[in-house]
Formats: C-alpha cells, sequence, structure tokens
C-alpha cells in the first residue's frame, strides 16, 4: 500500500536512517530528511526519493539538545505542512569503560540519544493529534537490552528510549498514535565501521546468523511500523539482530 504521509526521519544523511528515507520514500511517504553535518548526502537522499515520483524536503539542525530538537521539529512540521509520522534515528556513541568516561560524553550521549527524541516526540505529538493519525519509531539498539561494556552512556540512552516508547504508547494509544522502538544488533554503518576489526570480528562470533545486518533490513522494518497496517502493534521493541539477544 503506497501512502503519503507527512514524516520525518532524523539522520537521514547516512547509514541507517538515508536507507529508512529512501524505503519510506520509495513507498511513497512524504519525507522531511533531516541532517546535521552531511548536507551534500542528505540532499543526494532527497533528489533520490523525488526522482522515484514521491516527495522529499530538507531539514537541517543540530540534535544534541532538547532546544535543537524543538527547532528541528519545528521547521519539518513547517516544511511538511504537518506530521503524521517521526522516525527518531539520529544517534551518536562515545565509548568509554565507566571509571574513565567524561562528564561530556555522558551529557552528549545523553542529550542526542534521548533527550532531542524526547523533544521531538512531544511537538510531534500536537501535529498527530491534530491529523487524528500518528506512527512514532524510535532506533534504539540491541544494547539497551542486554548491556555491553565500554557503552554506559549509549546503553542508558538506548533503554530510556524503550522507556519512553512505552509510556507515550500508553498515553496516546487512543488518538491513534503508536509508538515503537527498533532495537538493531550490529548492522553495517559508518558507526560500526569505525569499530577496531578485532572488536569487529569479536561481535561477529557471537551472531548467530554468522553476518551483520544491512541498512535496508532496518529500514524494512521500520517501514512497516511506519505503515497504517501496524496499527495494532504498541509499545513494542523489536530487536533486528541476527539472533543476537533472544528476548
Ligand atoms: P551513522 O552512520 O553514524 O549516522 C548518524 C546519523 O545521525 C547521521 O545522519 C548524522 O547526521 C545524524 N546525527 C548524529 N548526531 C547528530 C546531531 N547532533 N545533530 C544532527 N544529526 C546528527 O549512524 P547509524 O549507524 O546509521 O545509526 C543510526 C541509528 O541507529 C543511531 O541511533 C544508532 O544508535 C542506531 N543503531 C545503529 C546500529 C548499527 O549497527 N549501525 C546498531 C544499533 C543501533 P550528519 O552526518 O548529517 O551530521
Amino acid at each position: 500500500m503506497t501512502t503519503s504521509r507527512k514524516t520525518l526521519v532524523t539522520g537521514a544523511s547516512r547509514g541507517l536512517g538515508r536507507a529508512i528515507a529512501l524505503e519510506l520514500g520509495k513507498r511513497g511517504f512524504f519525507v522531511a530528511v533531516h541532517y546535521g553535518k552531511s548536507e551534500a548526502e542528505a540532499q543526494a537522499v532527497a533528489a533520490e526519493i523525488t526522482a522515484g515520483g514521491s516527495q522529499a524536503v530538507l531539514v537541517q539542525g543540530d540534535l544534541s539538545s532538547i532546544e535543537g530538537g524543538k527547532a528541528v521539529i519545528t521547521q519539518a512540521v513547517e516544511k511538511l505542512g504537518g506530521l503524521e509520522v517521526l522516525v527518531n534515528n539520529a544517534g551518536i556513541t562515545r565509548d568509554g569503560l565507566v571509571l574513565r568516561m567524561k562528564d561530556e560524553d555522558w551529557d552528549a550521549v545523553i542529550e542526542t540519544n534521548l533527550s532531542a527524541p524526547f523533544a521531538l516526540i512531544r511537538t510531534a505529538l500536537r501535529s498527530m493529534m491534530s491529523a487524528k493519525y500518528g506512527r512514532i519509531v524510535n532506533i534504539s539498539s540491541v544494547v539497551g537490552l542486554m548491556g555491553n561494556p565500554g557503552q554506559a552512556n549509549y546503553i542508558s540512552a538506548k533503554a530510556g528510549l524503550i522507556g519512553l516508547t512505552k509510556a507515550i504508547a500508553k498515553e496516546y494509544a487512543g488518538k491513534n498514535i503508536t509508538c515503537n522502538a527498533v532495537a538493531p544488533g550490529f548492522i553495517s554503518s559508518d558507526m560500526t565501521d569505525k569499530l577496531p576489526e578485532n572488536v569487529q570480528a569479536k561481535y561477529l562470533e557471537n551472531i548467530p546468523a554468522g553476518r551483520f545486518g544491512a541498512p535496508e533490513e532496518v529500514a524494512a522494518l521500520v517501514a512497516f511500523l511506519a505503515s497504517e497496517e501496524a496499527g495494532y502493534i504498541n509499545g513494542q521493541t523489536i530487536a533486528i539482530d541476527g539472533g543476537l539477544y533472544a528476548h
């Protein structure tokens, strides 16, 4: 089924967000392609969506704070003329063992990965309530479910995002708004390519599927959760990890 639902995908210039924006574009969604610094990459994503016959607009903004989140969502609502679908994808890592973790690395990851999505959701809900329709998909991580050494800030933010997902689901289910989370495992992207080879090999040993995932596989799951057909799925966290964490 195609749809022209007004949609914001954050961090759509690269990696998972890029694949998600392109997949939604293929399915007819009207996509606001958000980026922080990668302007040319975001322009290319928007151009590919419009070349495929769907609408796209660009939204630029720093998502490292609640204030940044407010500015991005306001711009997206203006450019789209409303908002019905929000994919909170933009995220960062600042890895380190707890005893060595700097306060600013804790703050940066919590602000970008949890506080900005909260700000985006809060404003998006207003548009969704007036549209009497909403789909929110938060990109968490499987480490938010299972833990991982060296990522206390990231895990806390991603687990927090799962909690936020449940809270929103319970509060707005009656308004025809769903909120779900996706918890990817090891997916090939810039974020994972920069991990040392021995770390990548160690992850691979533990993945029953014997391979890393592709951004397109995550995009297909997000597109389903963003669709009308997924209307009775709410408050869930769906892992997409090749069997890494069966919970
Ligand atoms: P990525 O390749 O590093 O891309 C990150 C995206 O987020 C970029 O589009 C970047 O925009 C944007 N972004 C980051 N910080 C920003 C900021 N302060 N302001 C505005 N935009 C910002 O990451 P990825 O691997 O695709 O990951 C995407 C999401 O999936 C993240 O939430 C990540 O935690 C999650 N995830 C990834 C994996 C994986 O294996 N890759 C696994 C589990 C979860 P610009 O480049 O334009 O600045």
